[in-house]
């Protein structure tokens, strides 16, 4: 339906005869209950200020309290389309669930908690007009988050951009509008382990950062953990670097020369002061720490097997398990 309709000369009646929203939210929710109803209501309001017409697209990530219940519900009172999702599939792709049953000519990704402040709608609207395909928030200050925290995420932007072709912003959010053009552009890459903001940079198109303050989250707990974070980095740095698999090389080249180096001083000393006491000690050191190194390359060469694996056997990111939409014809 989309290529026909896509292939018609007169893209100006177009959003017309496809009754096409002039702005989508997606908001991806994993146990958000008790901020779900509040969220959309507030979305609502700020959207009717600003668009003519928009659609909300709530996610449910496979949530365990009544999310899905309480989004289901609101599409009584809003244009409001509630997916759910089997189980929990992961922030990432329950973001992509949205974006692909998204049909506005832009749309917004939020997240549920609201966290960032709802006032920044109209600057990102207003970059968009002056022609910008996509508009991002970057945290202006992680000040609120724990040293670990923070020294993790500089450590993992700076790994992750060393090895990338395109610059991936540190602290940038999720929290960004992107034109149509954009969402089908990420829509149509084939990969299902993905990292969306390293995605988000390497589609291209016209960008622009704006900086925002985060509001504290109103209710439930942050879904991100330490391990969450960790894994989430490791699919960043596997989709988007090839650096861990390289660098054995290097390794194994300085570990040979020194060996050689080593081994021309043991002729030259043996030959000067003969044989000396046996070092096993020595060896045992050498053996243990190659075996060491050599697994550490092979866990690395495992770690991007395994991804090769995931995609070599094109099981969908997602299945959608329940789709509920309001009527259309509501405002
Ligand atoms: N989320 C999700 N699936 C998950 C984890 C999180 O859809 O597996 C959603 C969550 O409901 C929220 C957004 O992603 O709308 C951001 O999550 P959270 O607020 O926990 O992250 P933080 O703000 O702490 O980085
Ligand atoms: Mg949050």
């Amino acid at each position: 339906m989309n290529r026909q309709l896509k292939s018609l000369p007169t893209p100006g009646i177009l959003p017309l005869l496809r009754n096409v929203p002039d702005l989508s939210f997606v908001i991806p929710a994993y146990n958000e209950a008790g901020n779900i109803t509040k969220t959309v209501h507030r979305v609502a309001a700020e959207a009717r200020k600003l668009v003519r017409s928009y659609e909300i697209i709530i996610v449910d990530d496979g949530s365990t309290d009544s999310t899905f219940k309480e989004a289901k519900a609101l599409t009584a009172a809003h244009p409001v389309c509630a997916l759910r999702l089997s189980r929990n599939f992961g922030k990432e792709q329950a973001i992509m669930a949205g974006l692909e049953r998204s049909t506005g000519a832009a749309v917004v990704i939020l997240d549920a908690d609201l966290q960032e402040p709802l006032c920044h709608l109209e600057t990102l609207l207003r970059h968009r007009a002056e022609g910008f395909e996509m508009v991002y928030a970057v945290r202006a200050q992680r000040r609120d988050e724990t040293w670990r925290k923070r020294a993790f995420t500089r450590t993992f932007y700076a790994l992750l951009n060393s090895g990338s072709e395109t610059a991936i912003p540190a602290n940038a959010r999720d929290f960004r509008l992107m034109d149509r053009k954009v969402v089908d552009a990420l829509c149509a890459l084939p990969e299902r382990n993905r990292f969306m903001k390293g995605l988000y940079g390497w589609v291209g198109f016209r960008t622009k950062a704006i900086s925002i303050d985060l509001d504290k989250r109103e209710a439930g707990v942050s879904k991100f953990g330490f391990r969450g974070l960790f894994k989430l980095g490791l699919t960043g740095l596997t989709s988007f670097t090839a650096w861990p698999l390289r660098v054995w090389t290097g390794i194994g080249m300085t570990i040979a020369a020194c060996s050689i180096l080593y081994g021309l001083w043991i002729a030259i000393r043996t030959a000067i002061f003969g044989i000396d006491v046996p070092g096993w000690s020595t060896l045992v050191v050498a053996v243990m720490l190659l075996g060491g190194v050599q697994l550490i390359s092979i866990g690395v060469l495992g770690e991007y097997l395994a991804r090769v694996f995931a995609e070599v056997k094109g099981r969908p990111g997602f299945i959608i398990a329940e789709d509920h939409s309001a009527d259309p014809e509501q405002p």
